[in-house]
């Protein structure tokens, strides 16, 4: 069983940062797990940590039911694959393919099925005998990919390994890799930054935020349950959008109009102790124009300038703007939408974003009625970034 274990697993460097803080997390046998958060937030600590090219400062690892924390990263049965490929340039690709291999001393013959094996799943075969410069972007990546597979390890260990190709071609890997890890059943561990990526290469994916876990979850449940601002704001494209809210009796007032609450909404405002002024977060996809919703679905509808409309072939965005949007009553939202790369927030206002039907005839710089979801509201404490709901 390649199960990988977590359990209070800290990194403290020698200058004092805490770049990792007390990660629990098991990726189960043959599980895809992918660590994402913005630049900085501990993840290829985290994944080095687990391939023993760092130190652990406090917690426990283990592999496989065993303790590796002082293993040496080749006694792991592990195999990484970076960003950069790492390949030899002098050698060809089937030597690139067989090196750990050589250096375990395996058998010459066994060396060439398993490299002949491995370049037949990934497509390699024609190019087996030539050298890395000689190849494209996607191919190089392959081979890397292949140098992972030979070896057969207990899991795979995956740091960004799409950011150095294009965008095109990095659709195609994705598909590729997540095909490739079914096909092999193999546990892994993938690094990115990318929310897309996370969302749709993994089994469960992990948020990180400053060297800490925010929510652990399938892609699904973190964009319908996230459980703060962070995480709400970070899965998903374009990210949802937060807007100031007045919490009056049993409604929301806000510039998509009063939300009525919901029983249980309302009781877990309650519980948990609500502030007056809050943050509604409303995805951009719980936006529709009211020409095209039908009659009587529960909704509001609303009046606001469009500023910019987009089109984009498969959908719409519009933009509108929030005017009297508060800074100051949303430290945590700013600090919060600086880290992940929100949309930026000001004194001046705020953007908000809609995806509508094509069949859309809203014009841009025009007055127009837009309607939304009512039911597909979070509520979010301001101080805390918690999801209320
Ligand atoms: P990126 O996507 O930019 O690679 P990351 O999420 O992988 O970011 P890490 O590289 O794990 O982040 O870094 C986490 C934190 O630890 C950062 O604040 C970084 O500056 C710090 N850090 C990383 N390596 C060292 C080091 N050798 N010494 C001191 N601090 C370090």
């Amino acid at each position: 069983m390649a199960e990988i274990v977590l359990e209070g697993i800290t990194k403290r460097f020698p200058d004092g940062a805490l770049a990792v803080r007390d990660v629990d997390l098991t990726v189960g046998d043959g599980e895809f797990v992918i660590l994402v958060g913005p630049s900085g937030c501990g993840k290829s600590t985290t994944l080095n940590m687990i391939a023993g090219l760092e130190d652990i400062t406090d917690g426990t690892l283990r592999i496989d039911d065993q303790v590796v924390n002082d293993k040496a990263p080749k006694d792991r049965d592990i195999a990484m694959v970076f960003q950069s490929y790492a390949l030899y340039p002098h050698m060809t690709v089937r030597e690139n393919m067989g090196f750990a291999l050589r250096l375990a001393k395996v058998d010459k013959t066994t060396i060439r099925s398993k490299v002949e094996e491995a370049a037949r799943i990934l497509d390699l075969t024609v190019h087996l005998d030539r050298k890395p410069a000689n190849l494209s972007g996607g191919q190089r990546q392959r081979v890397a990919m292949g140098r992972a597979i030979v070896r057969d390890p207990k899991a795979f260990l995956m740091d960004e390994p799409l950011s150095n190709l294009d965008a095109k071609l990095r659709v195609q890997m994705r598909t590729q890799i997540s095909r490739l890890q079914q096909r092999l059943g193999t546990t892994t561990v993938y690094v990115t930054h990318d929310q897309t990526e996370a969302m749709t290469l993994g089994d469960r994916v992990v948020v990180m935020r400053s060297g800490v876990v925010q929510q652990v979850g399938t892609p699904q449940y973190l964009y319908d349950e996230p459980r703060n601002l962070f995480v709400a704001g970070f899965i998903g494209s374009p990210a949802m959008n937060f807007l100031h809210a007045t919490l009056e009796e049993n409604t929301l007032r806000t510039i998509v109009g009063d939300i009525p609450l919901a029983a249980d909404v309302r009781q877990s405002l309650e519980r948990q102790n609500a502030p007056r002024d809050l943050i509604v977060g409303l995805r951009p996809e719980a936006f529709e124009d009211p020409a095209l919703v039908d009659p009587g679905r529960p909704g509001n509808t609303f009046s606001t300038t469009v500023d910019v409309v987009e089109s984009l072939g498969s959908d719409v965005y519009a933009y509108f703007t929030e005017e009297d949007w508060q800074p100051t009553a949303t430290s945590e939202l700013e600090e919060l939408a600086a880290d992940s790369g929100l949309s930026e927030t000001g004194a001046s206002g705020h953007q908000v974003v809609v995806r509508l039907n094509t069949a859309t005839r809203i014009r841009e710089g025009s007055r127009a009625e837009l309607w939304v979801d009512t039911s597909r509201i979070h509520v979010f404490d301001p101080r805390t970034g918690v999801n209320l709901t």
